[in-house]
């Protein structure tokens, strides 16, 4: 079977590599020439864990290409896949210009049946638009070629995207017709061995199923954030507290943590859209507001941590952020919390001196040479009147903390995630302030 994946992105790649991995013959198509230069000498554009290795296997054994000529390799596949960003809009609604670009490309180039199947995250009623631009394009050529549309939202989750492609909890395939469903049987069935489902529906129920989602993962983070606030308020310790609602199976451990906020390219956008779609029906999804809107005050929490401990005096201070990424495990830069916490201190006159273990380079893209960007994580908080914990990798969880106390100006410590013990942060003689507990409030009586 041959399958082209249009759009080579974090979904885009991830989805080419793996599908090459179970010996289907791929070819991953983008715009960015550079990219796909980049990609046929092996250098890939994002940072993924495991992603190297397989897609330098795939090309060696001549299943996995990059080019960026879609209307070639369109012509003799049997499945395309779209898997090309989905940016907000002004109005914060999905644009859908990139999915029905290419739409419009494989009805120019089709040369036999297809299935034209949408990975990208896109409101309910997209793939009527993408049938619909594709019968437009056959008809412009006077071909009357069958395809099938089907919707396959993609769960994947940057910095386990690998793990998560090859080993998926569902697979989610929305179709109109059984010629499709069997297509995407054949193509997934190797994915599920471990006994997971692949749930076939209708296709607006695949497309709303991504965002429902998202929307409930984003409320979960939120709700948990807007406790740790009332926690602060009233003297309780939120670490506790997850803990104790955590271990009932109706609420679960995960997702539950409170932090700074989510971020990254998925969450923000995909709440505002589904607002925008409830909207749309003249239903207002109060819940969702309320998440996107608790969200982006979170996001400010550290800053106003920080501005209360330092009397509103920032000018002249500096910061040593440890962690850009909007989690770890991934160089993503989108929407990351790291990004307004920055902004907010050089706005109030601060030095940020910043350490990143992976997002370093795309920190640079979009913050430039505001920041100085330092070579390890001591680096960033030498002579700093405070260091911020924005971003919990691995490598952050057990520092020279004898070290950190010498090298810092004065010894403080924001930690956006909870990753420390605030009693062991201030028997080691710091300033340690959490989210959702009280400076001074032991995380751990036993
Ligand atoms: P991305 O920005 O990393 O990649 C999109 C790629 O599409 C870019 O390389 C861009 O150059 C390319 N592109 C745009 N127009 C094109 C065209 N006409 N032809 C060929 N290539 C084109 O985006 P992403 O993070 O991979 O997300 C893609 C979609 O998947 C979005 O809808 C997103 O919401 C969804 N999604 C993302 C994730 C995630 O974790 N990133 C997870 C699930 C779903």
């Amino acid at each position: 079977m041959k399958i082209v994946v249009v759009g080579t992105g974090y979904v885009g790649l991830v989805t080419g590599a793996c599908l090459s991995e179970v010996g289907i013959d791929v070819v991953c198509i983008d715009v960015n020439e550079e990219k796909i230069n980049n990609l046929n000498k092996g250098i890939l554009p994002i940072y993924e864990p495991g992603l190297d290795a397989i897609v330098e296997r795939n090309s060696k054994k001549g299943r996995l290409h990059f080019s960026t000529r879609a209307e070639e390799a369109i012509v003799d596949a049997q499945v395309v896949f779209i898997a090309v960003g989905t940016p907000p809009g002004e109005d914060g609604s999905a644009d859908l210009q990139y999915v029905l670009q290419v739409a419009d490309t494989v009805g120019k180039n089709m040369n036999g049946y297809l299935a034209v199947v949408t990975k990208s995250t896109v409101p309910v009623g997209t793939a009527a638009k993408v049938k619909a631009a594709i019968q437009k394009a056959l008809e412009q050529r006077n071909e009357t070629f069958e395809f099938d549309v089907a919707s396959n939202p993609e769960f994947l989750k940057e910095g386990a995207a690998v793990e998560d492609f090859l080993k998926p909890d569902r697979i989610v395939i929305g179709v109109e017709t059984k010629r499709a469903k069997t297509l995407l049987h054949q193509l997934y069935d190797p994915f599920v061995l471990n006994g997971h489902p692949i749930l076939c529906m209708d296709i607006p129920s695949a497309e709303m199923t991504k965002y429902a989602a998202n929307a409930m993962l984003a409320t979960k983070i939120s709700f948990m954030n807007d406790i740790a606030n009332l926690c602060e308020l009233v003297g309780a310790n939120v670490n506790e507290v997850r803990n104790g609602i955590g271990s009932d199976l109706r609420i679960g451990k995960r997702f539950i943590y409170p932090g700074v906020g989510y971020g990254g390219s998925c969450f923000p956008k995909d709440v505002k859209a589904l607002i925008r779609t409830a909207a749309e029906y003249n239903y207002p999804l109060r819940i969702l507001s309320a998440v996107d809107a608790v969200n982006d005050d979170q996001k400010k929490v550290l800053f106003k941590k920080i501005h209360t401990f330092f009397k509103g005096s920032l000018k002249g201070k500096r910061f040593g952020i440890w962690g850009l990424s909007f989690k770890p495990n991934t160089d993503d830069m989108r929407d990351a919390p790291s990004l307004v916490l920055i902004e907010a201190l050089l706005e109030a006159g601060a030095y940020v001196q910043v350490y990143d273990p992976i997002a370093m380079e795309e920190a640079r893209h979009s913050l430039g040479y505001k920041i100085t960007y330092a070579y390890d994580a001591i680096s960033a908080i030498k002579n700093a009147d405070a260091m911020v914990l924005v971003t919990e990798w691995p490598e952050f969880r057990l520092p020279d903390w004898q070290l950190i106390h010498d090298s810092m100006r004065s010894p403080v410590i924001f930690d956006g995630r909870n990753i420390y013990h605030a009693d062991e942060m201030q028997e080691r003689g710091f300033n340690y302030f959490g989210i959702g507990i009280q400076n001074g409030l032991n995380n751990n009586i036993n």
